[in-house]
């Protein structure tokens, strides 16, 4: 089974049109849909009432089975809590959120976060350079996102391998996983989505890091394409399928491993699957047995 994890609704459309069919074409069973934006992002247009993009979220993620709705929110508007409890209430999946023009650590944006995180509900950030014509590298990098230690409960994952400062990206995750020697008790979950991102001459490389660094990253990393799903682009993702696949075989990852990263890491961080994961907590000294 292959779910693809980043796909994005990018027209008012009253017409699935062929994506069923074009998501079969590509060999793909499903995955997560993020809505339409909300009123502060620019080059998309959207309906600014939060009701019309939930129905528009729904209109596309009931069309077919194993689809996982989350609604694109910006912490920093007043409404931003009201719009968790709607969306959660309608039954979506998780949330999206682009730190375009503040950081994941603004007061306001961290109490939003906690808010979902009391729902249950995962949040899918992007991370790496962001494509939205201004400046915001700052808040985009990886370390913006450690200030997510003090969201008790939360999963969260950072889009496109944080490309390019995947480096930083291993680096924060291994943090992530180092901080329980610290707080035994502490429930955050960090995954990495691997959406590219990444132009394919990095590929090699970067999977070659993240999967080989030492840290346990196995039931964390999630497949996923950037497809727009009014045109799902069925080429695109199969060459990223296949040049995945090709750098799997090369490090010699089992089909497990293969199958939990094309599938089942995303079942997990939409708590479909409930299956518990044992990590291996990285320490200073001893990274690898
Ligand atoms: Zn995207």
């Amino acid at each position: 089974m292959i779910l693809d994890g980043h796909m994005h609704i990018t027209d008012v459309c009253e017409d699935q049109g062929d994506f069923g069919p074009r998501l079969k074409a590509a060999g793909i069973d499903g995955g997560l849909v993020m809505s339409l934006p909300p009123p502060h992002w620019s080059g998309i247009p959207s309906p600014p009432s939060v009701a019309e993009r939930l129905d528009n979220l729904f209109f596309w993620a009931d069309s077919l089975p194993n689809l996982y709705p989350f609604f694109w929110i910006h912490p920093l508007e007043d409404s931003a809590r009201e719009q968790v409890h709607l969306a959660a209430e309608r039954g979506v999946a998780g949330f999206k959120v682009i730190c375009d023009s503040f950081s994941a650590g603004e007061p306001q944006a961290l109490e939003v976060f906690r808010e979902i995180a009391r729902m249950d509900r995962p949040i899918l950030f992007h991370s790496g350079i962001l494509w939205n014509g201004r400046p915001s590298a700052q808040y985009n990098h990886p370390e913006q996102f450690e200030v997510l230690l003090e969201v008790a409960g939360l999963k969260f994952s950072l889009a496109h391998i944080s490309w390019p400062w995947c480096d930083e990206l291993i680096a924060v995750y291994g943090k992530f996983l180092n901080a329980y020697t610290f707080r035994p008790d502490l429930s955050v979950e960090m995954f990495i989505d691997l959406t590219p991102g990444t132009p394919p001459i990095y590929r090699t490389e970067v999977l070659t890091k993240l999967l080989t660094a030492g840290y346990d990253v196995e039931h964390n990393v999630i497949f996923g394409t950037d497809c727009r799903i009014t045109e799902y682009n069925v080429e695109w993702a199969q060459e990223w399928i296949k040049r995945d696949r090709d750098i799997y075989r090369s490090l010699d990852l089992s089909e497990q491993t293969v199958e939990q990263i094309f599938s089942e890491n995303l079942r997990r961080f939409v708590s479909v699957s409930s299956d518990e994961v044992e990590q291996k907590i990285p320490r200073p000294g001893q990274l690898r047995e």
